[in-house]
């Protein structure tokens, strides 16, 4: 269902980016990016896995095969992440990034919907301001790749790569939506400078690699479409409610024709396809970044976690797995955790990796999830933390962490204030403790007026 919903998003947001090319080419604030001077060698990767679960990663550890997540685990700290309420994908982000409560932040579903129109819940309506803003001209440079809650690139000291962007690529390089659904095509008039924002170099443009993803699927015995008993069950409830909240609006014809173009994507017979070369060149890009151009901190998103989790994860809708489909969640776990790998060859001693997701994967029953009203989201409040690197304590747990820590955690590193208005706290438990000595913290009122 979030599968459903997290596509949904991506595509209706592509009619907000076309309305912004005509508002940015208007007001002409296509400014070009500037160099940023890094005030410090240390270096962060955030893994964000979507719904990325403990019940899995453990079941996996225990049988020897995460062997670079168990190493994270293993030399540094981990432990629960609560998420807070609702327990959606764009809250939770947003909490992250503000280290507030989404009454603070404002951002509480997917959509608002109302008679005359959809409109998303994107970071452009944050009441609260983000850590790349926070980290404006303090010359701790931040990338961004894959979020799918950007409908265009801001300006930051540092590089974004939308999701848009992304799923843009992954469609041209494919014809997905040429072949498919021909309504799809003003996918590739979208320019890719509003999708892409840089301030240190270009970032990485050869995407062959992904004639390779099929091979690896099949290595991997991944199907190359989403086609399970809770498939077959959550598409049909998703496109209905689509359709009723269309009926519902006066006319939007460009509305009416996406829903028939997400119902053909559905029925492709390529829906995992898709999603993995998703999360496959968000990975490359990502790595190219981190190797080229050595941003302080890096957040990398991969939704893939969340998607094979909802159509695969027979335990977490509390249903019997049938066909032995749910080996396919693990599979996909080894792939991310390959990806990760990638990341530790690559790095140096300056960079601490930590893994943390936005809430942990589903666990109620189908008839919960259809029938329940008002609908909840299905996911359990808690996700997954893990840190390592040379100011981290090696092997330790840790416990009350919450999503709304990790802004004011990695200002620490960078030696910035915390503000008094943040809901997050500081995780020094997770730090060696000659490091936290060594570290005095100042504290404003707030980042929302600087
Ligand atoms: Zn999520």
């Amino acid at each position: 269902m979030k599968s459903a919903k997290i596509k949904i998003l991506k595509f209706i947001g592509i009619f907000f980016v076309a309305a912004l090319i005509l508002l940015l080419v208007a007001y002409g604030i296509l400014s070009s990016g500037r160099d940023a001077n890094q005030n410090s060698n240390e270096r962060v990767v955030v893994f964000v896995l979507d719904a990325g679960d403990w019940r899995i990663i453990n079941k996996m550890v225990s049988e020897g095969r995460l062997k670079n997540l168990n190493y994270l685990i293993e030399n540094g700290v981990s432990g629960k992440l609560q998420s807070v309420y609702p327990l959606f994908t764009p809250p939770n982000m947003a909490s992250m990034f503000t280290g507030k409560l989404p009454s603070k932040h404002g951002i509480k579903s997917h959509f608002d919907y109302s008679r005359e129109d959809t409109k998303n819940q994107l970071y452009r309506n944050m009441k609260a301001k983000p850590l790349w803003e926070i980290l404006r001209n303090k010359n701790i440079t931040l990338d961004l790749v894959g979020f799918q809650e950007f409908d265009y690139a801001p300006r930051i000291d540092g590089t974004i790569v939308t999701g848009f962007y992304i799923i843009k690529k992954v469609s041209a390089y494919n014809s997905y939506f040429s072949d498919i659904n021909g309504e799809m095509k003003f996918l590739k008039y979208i320019p890719d400078f509003l999708l892409v924002s840089k301030s240190n170099g270009g970032i990485l443009q050869d995407y062959s690699f992904l004639e390779n993803s099929e091979a690896i699927m099949k290595k991997s015995n991944i199907s190359l479409n989403f086609d399970t008993e809770i498939t077959h069950r959550m598409i049909p409830f998703v496109i209905e409610k689509l359709k009723n909240t269309e009926k519902s609006k006066k006319g939007n014809a460009e509305f009416s024709k996406l829903i028939s173009g997400i119902e053909t994507v559905f029925h492709s017979g390529i829906s995992t396809k898709f999603q993995f070369e998703l999360d496959m060149m968000s990975k490359e890009i990502a790595l190219d970044l981190y190797k080229s151009h050595k941003s302080n901190i890096m957040f990398v998103y991969f939704a893939g976690t969340d998607i094979f989790a909802h159509n695969y994860y027979f335990n977490g809708w509390h249903m019997e797995d049938k066909k032995n489909e749910q080996r396919q969640v693990y599979e996909y776990y080894q792939i991310i955790d390959g990806y990760i790998g990638e990341f530790l060859m690559a790095a140096d001693e300056n960079t601490a990796f930590f893994v943390v997701s936005d809430h942990g994967a589903q666990n109620m029953t189908m008839a919960q999830y259809l029938y329940i009203a008002p609908h909840i989201p299905p996911h359990t409040k808690y996700g997954i933390f893990i840190a390592q690197g040379k100011q981290i304590k090696k092997g330790a747990k840790i416990e009350n962490a919450s999503i709304t820590d990790i802004t004011p955690t990695l200002l620490y590193i960078y030696n910035q204030p915390m503000a008094e208005d943040f809901d997050g706290k500081v995780l020094m438990d997770i730090f060696k403790d000659g490091y936290n000595q060594g570290k005095k913290t100042n504290y404003i009122e707030t980042y929302e007026l600087v």
